[in-house]
C-alpha cells in the first residue's frame, strides 16, 4: 500500500514560491502593483503573444474575452462540448446562444470536419465565433481552424485552461504555441490542479491591440483614466466608467506566486511527458486499455492523461478503493440539466456521448514519483487484466 492517497492532479509549491509571496505581502502593494505587470509580461512572452492580461480566475478571463468580442444576445457561438463548464458559460453570460459542437475520436478535440458541416449548413454570419479547448493539453491546430473562422467572418476563443507550453508545428514547419495569437484571445487557468498555480487566477493572451484595450477596460468596472481614451478631463483625479466592466483583478502576491511558478514550468512540462512515456509504454501490451493518441507534430502539455476502458466505473472504483483518486473528464457539456434545458439531448454528439462512457484520467502531476506512478499502473492493469 502507499502512504497518502494519489490524486489525479495538484500543485507544487516550493520554498522559492513562498519566499516570493512573502516578499510581495510586505511590499507596498498587495493588489494593482508592480508584479501583476511582470507577470503579465514574463507570461506573454512564455507563450509568445503581444499582450496578457492577468485575471482572477480563467472563468473571468473567458468572460472578459466574450465582453470584448463583444458577444451580445442572440448571437450564436459553436463550443466544444468535451470540456469545463466555464468554456460554454462565458457565452452565456453575455446572452449568447451556445451551439455545440462533435469531437474528433482520436483527439477529442472539436471536430474541424464537423464544424464546417455545421457552418456550411446555415447562411454565413450565422455564427459569429467559435471556442475550441486544447482538451487534456492537446493544441488545437489553430492553422486549420484559422481558416475556416476567416472564410466565414469568426472570431476564434481559445480556451487553453490545459495547455501552456503546448504547441503543434504548422505547415511552415513553425512551432506554434497555445495562446500565441493564432486565435482573437486565449485563456489560461492558475486553479491548483493545472500547470501552473495561483490559487485562483487566470489569464487572457491577444496580439491584438484592440482586444487587449477591451479587456483591461473590463477587467477594472470598464473604467480607465487613460488621457487618451477619455471624453472630458476635469484634472488629476478624474476618471470615467465607460463600459459596465467588473472586478476580475488578480492581487499582487498571487502574481508574485505566479512569476515564481512559470520559472518551473518547462520543467513541470518535461515531467509530465515523462509520466506519460512511462505509462504508454506500460498500458501498451495490455488490449483492454486504450491510451492517447498523439499526432506527429504535437508537443502535448498533458494537463490530463487519459486511458479509454471497458469497465470505466469498476475501474474507478477499484482506483478509489486502493486511494487513487483517478477522475472523469468531463461529463459532456450538452448533457448538464443547465444546457440539456436549453434544447440539447442524448444522441445529439455520439462521438463525444461515447467516449464520455470509457474515459478516465489517471494521476498527472510533476510531483507524482516513480514509486506512485508503478504503483498506479499496477493497480490498473490489475483490474483491467483480471478474470
Ligand atoms: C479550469 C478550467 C476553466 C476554469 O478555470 P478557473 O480558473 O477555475 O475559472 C475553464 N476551462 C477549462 C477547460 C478548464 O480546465
Amino acid at each position: 500500500m502507499i502512504e497518502k492517497p494519489i490524486p489525479y492532479g495538484r500543485q507544487h509549491i516550493t520554498a522559492e514560491d513562498i519566499e516570493a509571496v512573502i516578499s510581495t505581502l510586505q511590499s507596498d502593494y498587495l493588489t494593482q502593483g508592480p508584479k501583476i505587470k511582470e507577470f503579465e509580461e514574463a507570461f506573454a512572452s512564455y507563450v509568445g503573444a503581444r499582450y496578457a492580461v492577468a485575471v482572477n480566475n480563467a472563468t473571468a478571463g473567458l468572460h472578459l474575452a466574450a465582453k470584448a468580442f463583444g458577444v451580445k444576445p442572440g448571437d450564436k457561438v459553436i463550443v466544444t462540448p468535451m470540456t469545463f463548464a466555464a468554456s460554454a458559460n462565458c457565452i452565456r453570460y453575455c446572452g449568447g446562444e451556445v451551439v455545440f459542437c462533435d469531437v474528433d475520436q482520436d483527439t477529442y478535440l472539436m471536430d474541424i470536419e464537423k464544424l464546417k458541416a455545421l457552418l456550411a449548413a446555415s447562411p454565413k454570419g450565422t455564427y459569429k465565433g467559435i471556442v475550441p479547448v486544447d482538451f487534456a493539453g492537446y493544441p488545437v491546430d489553430l492553422e486549420a481552424f484559422r481558416a475556416v473562422a476567416d472564410e466565414y467572418g469568426l472570431w476564434i476563443l481559445e480556451d487553453a485552461c490545459h495547455a501552456p507550453g503546448g504547441y503543434f508545428i504548422d505547415s511552415k514547419g513553425k512551432k506554434q504555441y497555445c495562446g500565441s495569437g493564432l486565435a482573437e484571445a486565449s485563456v489560461f487557468s492558475f486553479h491548483p490542479v493545472k500547470h501552473i498555480a495561483t490559487g485562483e487566477g487566470g489569464m487572457v493572451t491577444t496580439n491584438r491591440k484592440d482586444v487587449y484595450d477591451s479587456l483591461c477596460l473590463y477587467r477594472t468596472h470598464g473604467i480607465t483614466k487613460d488621457p487618451g481614451r477619455l471624453e472630458e478631463n476635469h484634472g488629476g483625479w478624474y476618471y470615467e466608467m465607460q463600459e459596465l466592466g467588473f472586478n476580475y483583478r488578480i492581487t499582487d502576491f498571487q502574481a508574485a506566486l505566479g512569476i515564481s511558478q512559470l520559472r518551473r514550468a518547462d520543467a513541470g512540462l518535461d515531467r509530465r511527458q515523462q509520466i506519460a512515456r512511462t505509462y504508454n509504454e506500460a498500458f501498451a501490451p495490455i488490449s483492454g486499455i486504450r491510451t492517447p493518441y498523439v499526432a506527429e507534430n504535437i508537443y502535448h502539455a498533458y494537463h490530463l492523461y487519459i486511458i479509454q476502458v471497458a469497465d470505466r466505473l469498476g475501474l474507478y472504483n477499484y482506483l478509489h478503493e486502493n486511494k487513487i483518486y483517478a477522475q472523469v473528464h468531463y461529463v459532456p457539456l450538452h448533457l448538464m440539466p443547465y444546457y440539456r434545458q436549453l434544447g440539447n439531448k442524448k444522441g445529439d454528439l455520439p462521438v463525444v456521448e461515447a467516449y464520455y462512457e470509457h474515459c478516465l484520467s489517471l494521476p498527472m502531476y510533476p510531483t507524482l514519483t516513480d514509486e506512485e506512478q508503478q504503483y498506479v499502473i499496477e493497480k490498473v492493469i490489475e483490474f483491467v487484466t483480471r478474470r
